[in-house]
């Protein structure tokens, strides 16, 4: 099926704006789509408003929550919650808050290292979206210290570089529960380097998840199946997306370049009908 649910805007990292994104998706002859950026759902309103005048294209309001547990960072997809809820928006703005000081701190250890980057060049690139991590490897690269975009995360700004600052910590099972508290279907992203989530699963579908992530833009047929099996085992919806940020393929795939077979999509849309969540 033509469908991406794993898409960002410039309301994050993307390079598109929600209404270029939808335009875009237009173009391509795409039937439903998922905007969802990294901690925050503003982007959802503009997306909404001009997919208005595409009633081929279904777009479906999401979010990407980052989360951790030691030694991994996992990321938490949140499809057809309610984007006014008041918990949701408070706590997405925490996670974007200590998003912002963190970044501000490893612009202050990489000058202790010699690599000095001036702090309100990465907020512009950031736009009206939540500063990160590639924003400063942008000012990196341009800066002449690093010869290639990866080198920031490899050398610098990667978990274990010495530029690197922890995040403001929550967990998964919390991010799962925000969403299904805001009225969302909770998705893992991207599920397949999460050590131990067989056993981690139940702790997660208790507080509400109901799909992995399986057709995902750097997966192969093996990864797939194996996820699809887990899915199945757990009785999980199968879900999938390109994770597209740029044309650059910097970050995730081309926008609507992952085969995601017709009946998962069926299936996430038959449930949020089931639960009232669409008509
Ligand atoms: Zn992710
Ligand atoms: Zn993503």
């Amino acid at each position: 099926m033509k469908a991406d649910l794993h898409l960002h805007t410039t309301a994050s990292d993307g390079s598109l704006t929600p209404s270029e994104l939808i335009t875009r998706a237009v173009e391509l002859n795409l039937e439903v789509i998922a905007i969802t950026d990294h901690d925050s759902v503003e982007g959802v309103p503009a997306a909404a408003e001009v997919s208005r005048n595409y009633p081929q294209l279904t777009l479906i309001p999401g979010v990407e929550i980052s989360t951790d547990i030691p030694n991994n960072e996992i990321h938490v997809l949140g499809y057809f919650m309610d984007c006014s809820d008041r918990k949701l928006n408070d706590e997405l703005s925490r996670l974007r808050i200590s998003r912002q000081t963190r970044a501000e701190k490893m612009a202050q250890k990489l000058k202790t290292l010699g690599l000095p980057i001036d702090y309100e060049h990465v907020l512009a690139l950031a736009g009206d979206g939540s500063v990160g991590r590639p924003h400063i490897a942008k000012v990196m690269l341009e800066n002449g210290y690093i010869s290639e975009f990866r080198e920031a995360f490899d050398n610098y700004i990667g978990r274990n570089g010495p530029a690197y600052v922890e995040r403001e910590k929550m967990l998964p099972e919390e991010a799962v529960a925000l969403v299904a508290n805001a009225g969302g279907l909770p998705v893992l992203a991207h599920p397949a380097d999460i050590d131990g989530i067989e056993e981690l699963l139940p702790l997660y579908i208790e507080n509400g998840l109901i799909g992995l992530e399986t057709y995902y833009h750097w997966y192969n047929q093996q990864t797939i199946k194996r996820l699809a099996n887990l899915a199945d085992k757990y009785n999980l919806i199968t879900t999938g997306g390109s994770d597209y940020h740029n044309d650059n393929g910097d970050a995730g795939g081309p926008l609507g370049s992952v085969d995601i077979p017709r009946k998962s999509i069926e299936k996430l849309l038959s449930l949020a009908r089931e639960k009232g969540l669409i008509s």
